[in-house]
């Protein structure tokens, strides 16, 4: 098979995208075509800016331009406190509310049998480590759907023997969801009305 063309090529790289399909791909690739030599540039510098510039943070996992991230070197922040979620983005949305002022652990997934994520793919070790110095209480703000659920009812079954207060958000938030679609009113409430499990 010959080499493809460029347009081609942008077409496979774009089909590899999450949501993208074969439509979507050529489309955006002749959009790209069309587009003005400087934005495109700007595209291709946002991107590898991103892969150059932006990791994880060592403690946390959280997503970050500086290790340890913001969160974990802050001297505001509750130390006692570490809410858990499955995906960086999730720590935007609870951040929205303001109210939390604790600090993260982020797991990189949830448990998920069916797609093979077993515990050893999560960043659960991590935060096993992390209890003990300090830390009061952990809440799971794992996502209200079945993957989530059992995550939570997993690491708590790890947790309390360590002696740390274990909580789980209120549902709140729509079961079966995902906790970046929860609006700040609904994310307040749910943390707010955290249970001890
Ligand atoms: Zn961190």
């Amino acid at each position: 098979m010959s080499r493809p063309d460029p347009l081609g090529r942008l077409v496979e790289q774009l089909q590899r995208l999450p949501g993208i399909g074969a439509k979507s791909a050529q489309r955006l690739a002749f959009h790209i075509l069309k587009t003005p030599r400087e934005q495109v540039d700007r595209l291709t510098e946002a991107i590898s800016e991103v892969k150059d510039r932006v990791t994880y943070c060592s403690v946390c996992n959280n997503i970050t331009d500086a290790d340890p991230c913001t969160f974990c070197r802050s001297e505001n922040r509750d130390r006692q406190i570490i809410c858990v979620v499955e995906e960086p983005q999730n720590v935007s949305a609870i951040e929205k509310t303001r109210e939390f002022k604790g600090l993260y652990h982020v797991l990189m997934g949830a448990l998920s049998p069916l797609q093979g994520i077993g515990p050893d793919d999560l960043k659960i070790k991590g935060l096993l480590g992390r209890v003990g110095h300090g830390v009061e209480e952990v809440i799971l703000a794992t996502n209200p759907n079945v993957e989530g659920e059992a995550t939570a009812i997993y690491l708590a079954r790890l947790l309390k023997p360590l002696g740390v207060k274990v909580t789980r958000i209120a549902m709140g938030v729509p079961v079966g969801s995902d906790l970046d679609y929860a609006d700040e009113v609904t994310m307040h409430r749910s943390m707010e009305g955290r249970r001890e499990v």
